[in-house]
């Protein structure tokens, strides 16, 4: 009886011992993984994460640094510490210290001394933005290509959802060639670690983080880019050349691979429903005085697709977590400028507030957004705006979708009253609504369009004017990889048709278009015309940044003006199939006091300017000449 009483003693206290050490707290992570002293906002907090970490008490000792709070939430495996750091902290190791009961654990964490490279310097329409999918430019080393201890664990440069092994080394190869376009500031897709498996989307379709969009980590680098440090290296060899960064952020959704996804801090960190629901992706509900809240909670809650969980942004620990990371990358890898993917699915108060937080800290950052609206009127509401919505965004910039579709209909339609050119006098007419046009970034097609050449038809006419009207025209221009050397596609059957493999940027291509002799003749045209243009538009600051004069368009011709004190470019297009000679007393307000132009692209001087002919299908590109 005695020794049975024993044994139940035993088991009972074994019980106790394995569920004491199955509750035993640990840290697995510290979110940031770094900090600075020296920045402007003194605060930061901090997401500890580990088995329990939450039930641990905190405490730190370090000169200048004070632990302001600890938060939990309601799973006991997550911490949130709020640190004052002041002007006087010196770089170094901070020991963090939680306690439980005689359990101690000390975790170093690392204050940096900040960096004197240059950070959030900003893009501004003297520059031109290329659009680069890093996967699909360039492989610049095979070692990186895939990892087996990763969910996806393949590269085919033959399989369209598989990566193909670009990266950051690669596109440092080529820089020479992007310089010579004219290119000064380059946006990658995202960096971000993609550490997720293929996915079925539909019977033939598979959903894959090739493209970087569904985030895992968002304090790794995808290390098949390069990782962490091969981004800072990349960002120090863009700046040696003279050239810019722009980040590529996702604020709205995370794969369902994030670490975090699998265990949540809190049952509001996402926006869940009750059976899933998509996104509507119309963004009028936010700006109509009609609308209904649910419509706007549709837009906003809604997911973007059932593999992208949505992030609850109203919830201020993450709101503070995807903050800091914009700060925290921004002074890492010293960006100059952020695009901001989904722009309109964001809480938009919490974007406010993320914007804010980056302007504070680096006053002189461009911010622009994605945010798909058809109108200026729509587009206007997710950037800073003249138009008086009962809510303001502090946005400076927006991608600007409007004027992409009405190059794209200029080029495609016939001239009439509201058609052919006169969209594009239609759309810049309407400005009225930004705060500031010019920090709009303009575009002619983008990775999640049909390619700009198969939309025009592969009509090469059209294809030069539309690259004028962008070069010409106000706002940062922006340019798809590999538009200049006429890669062309309609995205069917899928998105992968818009993001091939620049040809020559990966070992075994038969064609080498980053050299003029791997170009054919059609190819070196169209390289040679955007390059003469693009070089002329960063030398010339009364075209990248002077006013902009528009008349509205007659009889197919459409005539505008950049001009400051010192330089008057005139562009004048002929839309029609016939040559025309156009009278030009007109525009006599811009063109008094000059008596002849040089044709930038030509170079040819035209003595004569009270009458110009212009060819069919043609936008002529005037230096005018006192
Ligand atoms: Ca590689």
């Amino acid at each position: 009886m005695k020794k049975r009483y024993t044994f139940l003693l035993f088991s009972f206290l074994l019980l106790r011992l394995s569920h004491v050490v199955a509750q035993t707290p640990s840290i697995q992570r510290i979110d940031p993984s770094n900090w600075w002293v020296g920045m402007k906002n003194p605060n930061v907090q901090l997401l500890v994460y580990g088995p329990n970490a939450g039930t641990l008490t905190y405490s730190l000792n370090y000169p200048g640094v004070k632990l302001l709070k600890t938060s939990k939430t309601e799973n006991p495996n997550y911490a949130f510490l709020d640190l004052s750091i002041s002007a006087s902290a010196r770089p170094g190791s901070l020991k963090i210290t939680g306690k439980s009961g005689n359990h101690t654990i000390t975790r170093s964490y690392e204050l940096k001394a900040r960096t004197k490279e240059i950070k959030g310097a900003g893009v501004n329409s003297s520059d031109l933005i290329y659009l680069i999918m890093p996967d699909r430019f360039a492989n610049g080393d095979v070692s990186n290509d895939k990892f087996t201890t990763m969910a996806d664990p393949d590269a085919d440069t033959k399989n369209p959802y598989l990566r193909h092994g670009g990266d950051f080394k690669g596109i440092l190869n080529h820089l020479d060639y992007l310089q010579e376009l004219g290119v000064t500031a380059l946006w990658l897709t995202p960096v971000i670690e993609n550490d997720e498996k293929l996915k079925k989307e539909g019977p033939d379709r598979m959903q894959a983080g090739y493209h970087g969009y569904h985030f895992t980590d968002h304090y790794l680098v995808d290390r098949r880019l390069g990782g962490n440090e091969g981004y800072i290296e990349f960002s120090k060899e863009l700046h040696k050349k003279g050239m810019k960064l722009v980040q590529d952020a996702v604020y709205n959704h995370i794969s369902d691979d994030h670490w975090f996804y699998k265990d949540p801090p809190a049952k509001d960190w996402l926006n869940n429903w009750p059976s899933y629901t998509n996104s509507s992706h119309k963004e009028q509900p936010l700006y109509d005085p009609h609308s209904s809240q649910s419509d706007q909670k549709v837009l906003l809650d809604g997911w973007f697709t059932p593999f992208l969980p949505d992030l609850n942004q109203r919830n201020s620990y993450l709101a503070n977590y995807l903050i800091q990371h914009a700060i925290w990358s921004t002074e890492m890898f010293s960006l100059d400028a952020w695009r901001i993917d989904t722009y309109k699915y964001n809480d938009q108060a919490f974007m406010n507030r993320c914007n804010q937080a980056l302007l504070n800290e680096y006053p002189e950052i461009h911010l622009f957004g994605e945010s798909v609206a058809s109108q200026p009127l729509g587009l206007s509401y997710f950037v800073k705006s003249k138009v008086e919505f009962p809510f303001k965004s502090n946005l400076p910039g927006t991608l600007d979708f409007p004027l992409n579709y009405a190059i794209n209909d200029a080029l495609k339609q016939n001239f009439g009253w509201d058609q052919g050119v006169s969209r594009l006098y239609l759309t810049l007419a309407e400005d009225v609504v930004y705060a500031d046009p010019m920090k709009l970034v303009t575009s002619l097609d983008n990775h999640d369009m049909d390619r700009y050449l198969s939309v025009i038809g592969d009509d090469f006419e059209k294809y030069k004017m539309g690259v004028t009207w962008l070069l010409t025209t106000r706002g940062i221009p922006s340019w798809y990889y590999g538009t200049e050397i006429l890669m062309k596609n309609f995205k069917d059957p899928s998105d992968a048709e818009v993001r091939k493999d620049f040809p020559g940027g990966f070992a075994g291509d038969k064609e080498n278009k980053f050299t003029a002799g791997g170009r054919n003749k059609k190819e070196n045209e169209a390289f040679d015309y955007v390059k003469k243009l693009a070089n002329y538009r960063k030398n010339t600051p009364a075209l990248h940044s002077g006013k902009l004069m528009q008349y509205y368009p007659e009889n197919g011709i459409y005539v505008y003006f950049k001009y400051d004190k010192n330089k008057t470019v005139m562009v004048a297009t002929n839309s029609t199939d016939k040559e025309a000679d156009l009278n030009t007393t007109r525009f006599a307000e811009r063109m008094n006091g000059f008596s002849g132009a040089r044709n930038v692209i030509s170079n040819e001087n035209i003595n004569s300017i009270g009458t110009l002919k212009i060819p069919s299908k043609t936008a002529l590109v005037l230096e005018l000449l006192k």
